[in-house]
């Protein structure tokens, strides 16, 4: 880890307020710890030089996942391994675009302590967790007064995301009420534990004459700031019949390269993600729909 990281402080909160209080006093100048897989990444930029103190929230009582009617809820200190073990997972196929994403994270060592709000205010775009929870309209719970907002407006860009001074996230929401709707996501890497050249998170619901009612499209990997949501793919599939590959397949052809920007890095041209998005965009909504 950089030289340059060297906190001065590590503070144990046990109540949510007190860590409130910690990070209304240190302000810039603290970092949560919660798996620490992320703070590492961070660090090794030279990016928390002006950290003091290191504030652990593992003993808060912010590991759990709840089932509700219409909503599975996530604490923040909940682990990738503790959510995909959970059995509460299965029981919605809204939800399964998430344990796509929980399998495409590698390795299994960082998923044993990695968790589900680390993965979110890390904020980078090449994320996967992130990209399956934007699909399903995610929303998350700020500590410890309890507003929420769309993960979306969350992530605010690379390492960026909105918290107020103070605030930490205490729940990530899934909303599962909708009829008819399932997810999938995918994930195209160079090897099984590199990070995503493109992935996908697609949830779609269908009518009852299974035509495509509604759905949202996310790509992330390598792409500027943060995930893109494929707006014009997404109007442009309303409205076709489930079993119509040809259609979806022209669908992401025609549309993808409006809403996606790819960037070029030593992994691989934006040309090639372009083209990649439209392979992997449509395999992905394929398999949300197979799924309804
Ligand atoms: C070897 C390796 C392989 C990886 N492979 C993948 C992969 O295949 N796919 C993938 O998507 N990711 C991958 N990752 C990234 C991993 O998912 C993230 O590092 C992880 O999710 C961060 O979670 P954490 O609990 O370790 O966060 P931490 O390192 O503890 O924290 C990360 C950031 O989030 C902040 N934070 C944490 N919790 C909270 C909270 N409750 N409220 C406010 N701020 C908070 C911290 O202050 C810090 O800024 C990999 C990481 C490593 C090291």
């Amino acid at each position: 880890m950089s030289l340059a990281f060297q906190p001065r402080s590590f503070l144990r909160p046990r109540t949510k307020e007190e860590l409130s209080k910690h990070l209304k006093e240190f302000g810039e100048a603290a970092k949560i710890i919660a798996g620490g897989t992320g703070i590492y990444e961070i660090a090794h930029r030279g990016l928390l030089s002006d950290v003091e103190a290191l504030i652990d929230i593992s003993g808060l009582n912010l590991s759990y996942v709840k089932l509700e009617d219409d909503s599975l809820r996530i604490g923040a200190a909940t682990t990738m391994s503790t959510l995909f073990a959970s059995k509460d997972l299965t029981r919605s196929k809204a939800l399964g675009g998430i344990i796509d994403a929980l399998k495409a994270i590698q390795p299994l060592q960082v998923k044993n302590v990695a968790t589900v709000g680390g993965s979110i205010c890390t904020a980078l775009p090449f994320f996967d967790l992130p990209v399956a929870l934007l699909s399903l309209g995610a929303r998350v719970r700020m500590g410890p007064g309890g507003t929420a907002k769309t993960l979306s407006d969350f992530i605010k860009g690379y390492f960026s995301v909105d918290l107020e001074r103070g605030e930490f996230v205490e729940e990530v929401e899934i909303p599962i009420g909708k009829k008819n709707i399932a997810s999938a996501f995918q994930k195209f890497a160079l090897t099984h534990d590199d990070w995503a050249l493109i992935n996908c998170g697609v949830s779609v619901s269908l009518d009852e004459n299974m035509q495509i009612m509604d759905s949202v499209i996310i790509f992330g990997g390598g792409v500027p700031e943060k995930p893109v949501r494929a707006k014009s793919v997404e109007q442009s599939l309303l409205g076709l019949r489930a079993d119509d590959e040809s259609k979806i397949k022209q669908a992401f052809e025609g549309e993808v390269s409006k809403d996606l920007e790819p960037i070029s890095d030593i992994r691989s041209s934006a040309e090639y993600r372009g083209r990649l998005a439209k392979i992997i965009g449509r395999r992905t909504c394929v398999q949300a729909i197979s799924r309804v």
